[in-house]
């Protein structure tokens, strides 16, 4: 909640006038609570996770031609049907787990000093911390991952997140409840170490699902903006590490290759052979992704 009764007092207390951007936020978030504006993150996640994977869903299920082409993993389809179901399951999820911990995680979030009032932080600001919450994240991200991957933490937990072979956009959060919670630790480690505006807070959670999203579309586009990032990792670095499954032993970061290469994890795997043939290399040819049957359906082209 902003500390100002009006725009004179704003304008007063900071000795100039307020910029278009600054006079929006304050004439919408002045008479709200911090812990209101914080909880906004469960629409804006809610409207994410149900409208980001359309755009590739659209393609997927009606095959069309020029962007058909892209499929990382063209003998794996998905029905309308089980795509909806993937989407069922996530929203369960969203409703019993990441909803709920938006709500109780604010006290967290006020004690590392997320503020909400004016001055707005500088474009350079938001870009600056947004680039360390991502190197943070994708650093402690790979090490919880790898860690998933040995056998009592893949059993019990990150099977679920394996259950797609192919991933796909509305696949992006599907994962066992205690995944959820343990990999909300390094989305929180960069802004309770370098913490700013919650307008930042807000854009770096949106961010990161969408990379996610677009990370599990299944599909790899030449023309993606994210080729332009160096060190991403992107779709078809990460459908790779889905597509060998339980045995995996390489692409476990979520965002960059930087951590993969340092300890020796990085593999461009794919070949035009493992992507007709559903083969690993890693597992001599044995696919053991330890995912349902249910959920996927097998057409070979
Ligand atoms: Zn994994
Ligand atoms: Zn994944």
């Amino acid at each position: 909640m902003i500390p100002y009764h009006s725009l004179p007092e704003a304008i007063a207390h900071l000795g100039r006038n307020l910029t278009f951007a600054e006079t929006l936020w304050f004439n919408y978030s002045a008479k709200k609570s911090d812990h209101f504006l914080f909880c906004h993150n469960i629409l804006f996640l809610f409207v994410i996770f149900s409208l980001a994977p359309l755009p590739v869903v659209f393609l997927e299920i009606k095959r069309i031609l020029p962007f058909d082409k892209y499929k990382i993993q063209p003998n794996v389809r998905l029905s309308l049907k089980q795509m909806f179901k993937c989407y069922k399951d996530v929203m369960v999820i969203f409703f019993l787990v990441v909803g709920p911990l938006q709500l109780v995680s604010y006290p967290s979030i006020k004690m590392i000093g997320i503020r909400t009032g004016l001055p707005l932080p500088s474009w350079w600001e938001i870009l600056g911390q947004l680039l360390v919450y991502f190197m943070i994240e994708d650093y402690t991200n790979y090490w919880i991952h790898r860690f998933l991957h040995n056998k009592w933490g893949y059993e019990k937990i990150h099977r679920v997140h394996h259950e797609y072979q192919a991933p796909i956009g509305f696949a992006a959060p599907y994962a066992h409840w205690a995944e959820i919670l343990i990999l909300g630790l390094p989305s929180f480690f960069g802004p309770a170490l370098v913490p700013g505006h919650m307008i930042t807070l807000w854009l770096w959670i949106a961010l990161r699902q969408i990379e996610a999203i677009e990370t599990h579309s299944g599909y790899d586009f030449p023309w993606s903006l994210t080729k332009y990032i160096p060190f991403y990792g992107g779709a078809e670095y990460h459908d790779y590490h889905h597509f060998v499954g339980r045995q995996s032993h390489s692409n476990f970061a979520s965002v960059f290759t930087y951590c993969d290469y340092i300890y020796g994890t990085d593999k461009r795997g794919f070949t035009n052979d493992t992507r007709k043939n559903g083969q690993a290399h890693e597992t001599n040819g044995t696919n053991q992704n330890g995912r349902s049957h249910e959920t996927q359906d097998f057409k070979t082209d």
